[in-house]
């Protein structure tokens, strides 16, 4: 084996917890590869994984494009501003969003360049001895061995095997953000993060939007009265989402596609022209390890690993959407950063119980911490303020006063324990609950921080000061 093809770390996978490792080891002075299978709309290597290409970044390109467009329709009036007929180009719209994932693709493969980590484009397999054999896109194969191997393949989208995907009719995120007209009815399966966002895309164009949960409740992860709210909110838009529908069949006929589902009624059919399939993802181990590497995976394929990444056989560690925990872009950032660190003898740390969740509707939900359900099942002793954006100046004066904080503090020590939020600008405001439970901070802590008059963070310090029976704005 030739000089160049020995590392001290191979990454597999250039998404943002493989591209966050393999930089911040190379930053550390550690010879560096990373490899990545992924092509782009153009056919092209691209780096950045399903954030950069297919998920986050796309997501919130379209999200921005149909907000002005809603707005334009439905907030622009009270502010005496008209726009007549106002359209859409979807090809103009969708023309935006490559370009802006181009952007950031490309950004990857410059930092890489910049801090001299080597990109290798292809499949990546992991065999015993910490070789790692590459399959090119040209067919050909080469084999890299690193004293450390970070596998970071991420995660794919579930399939139904009553729906599979053909990338016309029935749709995973790839193909729901490719549409190339708006669909007249959108069925979406599962009321989740990405049925959330991309119902709300096509709806605010026009489209639909009829959402299937299974669960009798929606977005159970989140803190009750806030997904009840949200609901309220997304009822009045005009998303229709039926929860405890359990969906059996789908058929496409004559370019429809009639949906099944049976609920507390009985057996129903809904027939739209797209569907859009979003019920979870699985972590795509799938051809990641050769045998007997010793590399465990769960029953679904999730690679086990410890408390620091670590899978247990020396030198391979794994991070990101394919190990438990959130499948979130920012969790994955953490945990790439934090293995380099310990690779490189630093004290690398992820603090689970402060990484923070957004959803990016109209509007917005987020939260860190614990629920109020969960304080409530785990048995701790808490105490809660709340605050409405309805009577936040700034809130009202930009016509968003939907929603409101919650601060949840132990009833004891007063140390905040969540923080949770739906309404105007609240994946910004979410941070300061992240920072105020990294600082172990408590609710009067917060209370105590002057905050800026008239902005939507103030909602956060009258919930804080409300956690005591002292808002200000609010009768106690
Ligand atoms: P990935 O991003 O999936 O990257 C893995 C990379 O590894 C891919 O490029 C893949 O091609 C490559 N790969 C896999 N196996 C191999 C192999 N054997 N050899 C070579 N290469 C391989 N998260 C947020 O935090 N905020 C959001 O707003 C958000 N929005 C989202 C919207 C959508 C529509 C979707 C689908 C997801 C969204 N997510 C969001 C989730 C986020 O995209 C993931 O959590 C994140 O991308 C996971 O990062 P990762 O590096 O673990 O894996
Ligand atoms: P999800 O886990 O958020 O939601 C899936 C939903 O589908 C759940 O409510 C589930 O009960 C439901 N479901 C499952 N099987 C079903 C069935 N057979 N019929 C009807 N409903 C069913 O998954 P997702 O929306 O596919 O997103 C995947 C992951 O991507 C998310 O968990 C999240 O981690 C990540 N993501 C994050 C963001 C963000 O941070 N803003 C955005 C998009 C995606």
């Amino acid at each position: 084996m030739s000089e160049q093809q020995q590392f001290d770390v191979i990454v597999i996978g250039a998404g943002p917890a493989g591209y966050h490792a393999a930089i911040r080891a190379a930053q550390l002075g550690m010879k560096t590869a990373c490899i990545d299978a992924a092509l782009g709309k153009d056919g092209k290597p691209a780096l950045g994984g399903t954030c950069l290409r297919v998920g986050c970044i796309p997501s919130k390109a379209l999200l921005d494009s149909s907000r002005q467009f809603w707005n334009l329709q439905h907030l622009f009036g009270e502010h005496g501003i008209s726009a007549k007929d106002a359209k859409i180009d979807v090809g103009t719209m969708i023309g935006r969003k490559d370009k802006i994932v181009k952007q950031f693709t490309g950004g990857i493969a410059m930092l890489f360049k910049a801090n001299k980590v080597t990109p290798y484009y292809g499949f990546g397999t992991l065999h015993p001895g910490n070789i790692v054999k590459v399959k090119q896109h040209d067919g050909s194969e080469i084999e890299l061995k690193g004293t450390n191997v970070i596998l970071a393949a991420g995660s794919d989208s579930i399939e139904l095997p009553f729906a599979k995907f053909d990338n016309e009719y029935i749709v995973d995120n790839v193909g729901a953000l490719d549409f190339t007209a708006v669909p007249k009815h959108l069925g979406v399966i599962g009321a989740g993060v990405i049925g959330l966002e991309l119902g709300s895309v096509w709806k605010r164009l026009g489209s639909e939007v009829t959402i299937l949960e299974a669960l009798p409740d929606f977005l159970a992860a989140a803190d009750a009265e806030v997904a009840k709210t949200a609901a309220k909110e997304f009822k009045k838009q005009g998303l229709d989402i039926r929860l405890g529908a359990k969906v059996s069949k789908c058929e496409v006929k004559k370019k429809e596609v009639h949906v099944t589902y049976t609920d507390s009624e009985g057996e129903k059919t809904i027939v739209v022209d797209k569907l859009l399939v979003s019920v979870g993802r699985r972590a795509a181990s799938k051809g990641l390890l050769a045998d007997g590497t010793g590399v465990k995976l769960d029953q679904r394929g999730v690679i086990e690993v410890d408390e620091h990444c670590h899978t247990g056989v020396d030198g391979v560690w794994a991070v990101g959407d394919c190990v438990r925990g959130p499948m979130l872009a920012h969790k994955g950032f953490e945990e790439g950063i934090a293995v380099a660190e310990l690779i490189a003898g630093l004290p690398g740390h992820v603090n689970y119980g402060t990484i923070p969740w957004v959803i990016y509707t109209e509007p917005e939900i987020a939260w860190v911490g614990k629920t109020e359900q969960e304080l409530k099942a785990d048995g701790t002793p808490y105490k809660t303020g709340s605050f409405p954006f309805a009577a936040i100046g700034r809130a009202v004066a930009m016509g968003e006063p939907a929603g409101f904080v919650k601060v949840i503090a132990h009833a004891e020590t007063d140390r905040v324990l969540g923080l949770h939020l739906v309404g105007v600008g609240v994946s910004e405001l979410v941070h300061e609950g992240v920072l105020t439970m990294e600082f172990s901070g408590s609710a009067d802590d917060l209370a105590r921080i002057c905050h800026a008059h008239p902005t939507l963070s103030e909602a956060i310090h009258d919930a804080a000061m409300a956690v005591d029976k002292r808002a200000i704005h609010k009768a106690n």
